[in-house]
Order: C-alpha cells, then sequence, then structure tokens
C-alpha cells in the first residue's frame, strides 16, 4: 500500500466520524425490557444521544417529563401534526407519540450518535427516511414472562395490560425487519449483547464505561 492509499483511508474515517452519526432504533413489545435497556446502555455510551419522544400518554410513578418523555395533550399533539413537528408519529395502545423532528435533524446535522425507542410502525418510517439505521428488537423469553413483567412493574391497569398484551404477537411478526434481536431473558447478558452491537457501529469498542 503506497502512501496515498494511507491519506484516503484516513480521511473517509474523518468523514465518517464528523458527518454522518449513527442511529439506532429498538423495538419491543410493552415489558419486554425495552427501557431498561436502554437506560443501560446511555449509560455506558455518554456520547449517544436519547431522541425523547413527545406523547399523550399519562407519566407513570418515577417518569421525568423532558427526561423519559415529553408528556403533552392530545391537543397540542395534533397541533404538532399540522405543524410538521414530527419526523414520525403514531398511534401506540391508545396515545400518541411521536419523534421531534427538529431534535433529529440537529442532531443529525451535527453528527451525533442518536437512540431512537419507538414502536414498530414508527420503526418502518425512520428506515424509509433513514436506511443506514441499526434496527434492535428487543425479544421477552416468552409471551407469559412478559406477562408477568408488566404485572410486576405495577405501572399499568388491568385494561392497559390487556392492551399490549393484545399487540405482542403482531409487534413480534415485524422482527424481520430489524437487523439484530436481542432476547432479554438474562438482563446482563443482553445488555452486554447491546452493548456489542452499538460500540461495533459506532466503531469504538474500548470507548464505552463499564
Ligand atoms: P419496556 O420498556 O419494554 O416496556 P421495561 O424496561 O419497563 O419494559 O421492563 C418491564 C419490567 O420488567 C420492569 O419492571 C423491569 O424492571 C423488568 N425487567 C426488564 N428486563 C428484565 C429481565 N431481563 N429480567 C427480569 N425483569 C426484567
Ligand atoms: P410506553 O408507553 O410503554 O413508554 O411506550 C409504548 C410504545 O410506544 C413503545 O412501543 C414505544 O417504543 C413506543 N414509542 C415511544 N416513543 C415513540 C415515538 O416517538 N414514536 C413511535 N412511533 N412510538 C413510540
Amino acid at each position: 500500500m503506497n502512501s496515498s492509499n494511507i491519506i484516503v483511508k484516513v480521511s473517509e474515517n474523518i468523514k465518517k466520524n464528523i458527518n454522518s452519526g449513527q442511529l439506532f432504533i429498538i423495538s419491543a413489545p410493552s415489558g419486554a425490557g425495552k427501557t431498561t435497556l436502554c437506560k443501560i446502555i446511555l449509560d455506558r455510551f455518554p456520547d449517544l444521544l436519547y431522541s425523547v419522544s413527545f406523547t399523550t400518554r399519562q407519566p407513570r410513578q418515577g417518569e421525568k417529563d423532558g427526561k423519559d418523555y415529553h408528556f403533552i395533550t392530545k391537543e397540542e399533539f395534533l397541533s404538532g401534526i399540522k405543524k410538521e413537528m414530527w419526523a414520525e408519529w403514531a398511534e401506540v395502545y391508545g396515545n400518541y407519540y411521536g419523534t421531534s423532528a427538529y431534535f433529529l435533524n440537529n442532531a443529525i446535522a451535527k453528527g451525533e450518535n442518536v437512540l431512537i425507542d419507538i414502536d414498530v410502525q414508527g420503526a418502518s418510517i425512520m428506515l424509509q427516511l433513514y436506511p443506514d439505521s441499526v434496527t434492535i428488537f428487543i425479544q421477552p423469553p416468552s409471551i407469559d414472562v412478559l406477562k408477568s413483567r408488566l404485572k410486576k412493574r405495577g405501572t399499568d391497569s388491568e385494561e392497559t395490560i390487556k392492551k399490549r398484551m393484545a399487540a405482542v404477537e403482531q409487534e413480534i411478526a415485524q422482527q424481520h425487519l430489524y437487523t439484530y434481536t436481542v432476547i432479554n431473558d438474562d438482563l446482563s447478558k443482553a445488555a452486554e449483547e447491546l452493548t456489542s452491537i452499538v460500540s461495533g457501529a459506532m466503531g469504538c469498542d474500548e470507548k464505552y464505561q463499564n
């Protein structure tokens, strides 16, 4: 290899790091452990930005406005649709959820790496917008375990749990659209798998904080 080859290689790397951050899209049936795993990943990768969605759902105990979600009214959400505020939006389990186009455009322009937690409908829209996204589906070890996790979490009414359980099979049927599937049985094992996917895609094996 002559020296000009080396220069070309280096400049390509710099271009990738400066201009093109990686988008990570994570989906899962409700209760599979997506929020828990996202928190672990965000702790491990301080440079990874989290796309805080907007929702009309009521906050759960312990959830913070602006951190877990931006909690807004249905009227505000519908007005956001008219104003084209959402990069994508969907009605999920009877509530509205949307990704801020402003946040996403800014982050992408700066070449940031971004983690987005969205449902399967949102993921397919985001994939059309950003086909190079790394997509990860978190799967529970079984439907029974999923149900017992939702009950144990203690944040949802019987009716809400029923609504969420009714969607599971349809959600799992979309799993083939994702680049990776991580089965969240043992939490630390699932976290390791996710860490290895993220660090591989970010090209930063030694960078994450364990
Ligand atoms: P999601 O965001 O996918 O709805 P959560 O992250 O809220 O799911 O997890 C649902 C519940 O299951 C929480 O109470 C969480 O602490 C628990 N949980 C998550 N992963 C595991 C696991 N691997 N084993 C046992 N419980 C888990
Ligand atoms: P939860 O109410 O349990 O926090 O989330 C319910 C579902 O909404 C999950 O599948 C979650 O991934 C999805 N979700 C959260 N934010 C968004 C969003 O901005 N857009 C879409 N399409 N789905 C979202």
